[in-house]
């Protein structure tokens, strides 16, 4: 079975009944600023893409109260962050009695990058099938869609969640969001989304009260793949990306 998260804008009305135990963009929840990974190639603190608790079926970390803390370098110097070792990214577990209850209110430094912050309102688990015409790329459990040949971390890691570069994300009311420019190319409306202090992204229409929303930065239309091995003293998680 793979499980898919369906997405909304954090602090929308959409996002009032949501799943708190995952989240994607914005800041980490429960994660001490002392553990905030640091770049090893341009030593600027790295961004955060995800976080998800232990869960039984989607992702199961080994442990009760786990938490998973997903992060890539996203500084314009174009560091290495599709390689597992490269000290570029980071795939954390963190122990249940770890949990920070002081959360983090800022980025730890001006070159860190912020991706929107966006939550899962609920999900959808379904059989894997390889012969769809869409198939569910960022998709939790099940196996990976490769974009290249596929590759393996090892025998005792397994994968467990593949991120796409961009997602589609519900938003019943644009007027709730942080709006500033709008354009219109061929026909499609975009919309500048403020994220963070001073940084925006452009999300675009993708259907009804849909819209498309860049994420990470996976090169040419990539996609991230998160392994996990859940060692009952020392769990570990590597993460790679790949793309067209
Ligand atoms: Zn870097």
């Amino acid at each position: 079975m793979i499980h898919i998260p369906k997405l909304v804008f954090a602090g929308t009305t959409d996002a009032k009944v949501k799943d708190n135990d995952v989240k994607f963009g914005g800041l980490p929840v429960g994660l001490s600023i002392a553990k905030w990974p640091v770049c090893k190639e341009c030593e600027v603190p790295m961004t955060f893409l995800f976080q998800m608790k232990h869960h039984r079926e989607r992702l199961p970390l080994g442990k009760e109260g786990r938490v998973l803390y997903l992060f890539q370098c996203e500084n314009e110097g174009g560091c290495s962050t599709w390689e597992a070792d490269s000290g570029c990214n980071k795939a954390l577990i963190q122990e249940s009695g770890e949990w920070s209850n002081t959360s983090v209110t800022e980025l730890p430094n001006d070159k860190t990058v912020m991706l929107p912050d966006l939550a899962v309102q609920s999900w959808e688990t379904k059989e894997e099938s390889e012969d769809e015409q869409h198939p569910a790329w960022t998709h939790l459990g099940g196996t990976p869609i490769w974009i290249q040949s596929s590759e393996d971390m090892g025998e005792n890691y397994r994968f467990v969640v593949q991120l796409d570069y961009g997602f589609h994300v519900k938003a019943t009311n644009l007027s709730e969001l942080p709006i500033g420019e709008t354009s219109g190319y061929e026909g499609k409306k975009s919309y500048q989304l403020k994220v963070g202090e001073d940084d925006f992204v452009w999300i675009s229409e993708a259907g009804p009260n849909e819209y498309y929303c860049p994420f990470a930065n996976f090169g040419d239309s990539g996609s991230g793949y998160v392994f996990v091995d859940t060692d009952k003293q020392r769990p570990a998680g590597k993460f790679i990306w790949q793309c067209y």
